[in-house]
């Protein structure tokens, strides 16, 4: 039997969600719209299967990549040889009990967004315009106009390389500007975060003027992974690049944005080597010319 066969006996006749495809696109994944396919994509509802997905990792050292909404990555034109894990159903459980929220790592920041909205909790109203799920946002700590997500979190609970679930505090996790020491475990599965009783029309409102902000100085029509590179210390990595003329410059189907010079889109079938391409020569660019060091902020699956 092969790892695709035990997994495939492993979904057969269950009555939950989960979802498995071999051979998908990733492609269709992630918000750049690049990548080549996956040897199997899994869709998972249950801890229990994704303890399972551990095992399988284990036995079979079949590598496992688990991806959020796919709006932080760039992932490679190759083949990616193992298992991609999505998580949805008891992924997306969120409670609030008073001004904490319980939240699984599956929800989309916009949903917890408006659901803390609308329990008049301040607090996550940046987050509207991120379009990623909460697991990417612990991993990131993502974060727009001051506030980052880890700056919430309360209590994070992880699966290790063993199955288990356990429980990490705020300091645990190791929150800096755009990283956090999560990436370590094989997955983070939920939090809890700690919000602020408000006005409920008050935080729906700054919540929508910062998402109205945000869409009228960012790419958002076009297929893009957000910032590509981190701010380098001191710096706005979007002005060293808009200084150095690269707006609008472009290698195959991808193109530094117009409109903020720290977006690369995806304009026509780019390819991801298309992207690194341009990577590379934006971070010689502005080397040569500022003597910064730009480091990317995306990352990259399947290299
Ligand atoms: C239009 C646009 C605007 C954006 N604006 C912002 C912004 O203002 N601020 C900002 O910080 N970011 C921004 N981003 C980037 C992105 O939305 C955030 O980094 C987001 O938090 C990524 O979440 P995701 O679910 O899409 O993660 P993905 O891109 O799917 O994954 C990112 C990383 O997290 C890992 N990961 C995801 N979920 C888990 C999990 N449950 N367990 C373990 N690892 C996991 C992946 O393996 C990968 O390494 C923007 C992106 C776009 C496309």
């Amino acid at each position: 039997m092969s790892w695709k066969e035990e997994l495939a006996s492993l979904t057969q006749n269950r009555n939950n969600s989960s979802k498995l495809r071999f051979d998908e696109p990733l492609s269709k994944h992630n918000y750049f719209g690049i990548g080549g396919d996956a040897a199997a994509y899994f869709e998972v509802s249950t801890t229990g299967e994704l303890a399972y997905v551990v095992q399988l990792k284990k036995r079979w050292k079949v590598p496992v990549a688990i991806i959020g909404r796919g709006s932080n990555l760039l992932v490679s034109d190759a083949r990616y040889p193992g298992i991609a894990v999505r998580l949805i159903g008891e992924f997306n459980r969120l409670e609030f009990d008073q001004n904490r929220a319980h939240v699984g790592t599956g929800v989309s920041l916009p949903r917890l967004s408006k659901t803390a909205a609308s329990h008049g909790l301040s607090g996550v109203e940046f987050a509207l315009g991120i379009p990623g799920s909460v697991g990417g946002a612990l991993i990131m700590n993502a974060g727009a106009w001051g506030s980052s997500f880890g700056d919430l979190v309360e209590r994070v609970q992880v699966m290790t390389d063993e199955g288990e679930l356990i429980d990490l505090s705020h300091d645990d996790a190791q929150f800096s500007y755009r990283h956090s020491g999560l990436k370590t475990y094989f997955c983070v599965t939920g939090a809890i975060l700690n919000l602020t009783p408000g006005d409920a029309e008050e935080v729906a409102n700054l919540m929508q003027n910062l998402y109205n902000q945000k869409i009228t100085s960012q790419p958002f029509a076009e297929e893009n992974a957000g910032c590509m590179f981190k701010n380098p210390p001191g710096h706005s990595a979007g002005k060293l690049i808009d200084e150095c003329g690269l707006k609008g410059y472009r290698v195959g189907g991808a193109e530094v944005s117009k409109i903020h010079g720290n977006f690369i889109l995806n304009l026509d079938n780019a390819t991801a080597q298309d992207v690194l391409t341009l990577v590379r020569h934006i971070q010689d660019h502005v080397k040569r010319e500022r003597g910064v060091d730009l480091e990317m902020e995306v990352q990259l699956l399947g290299f």
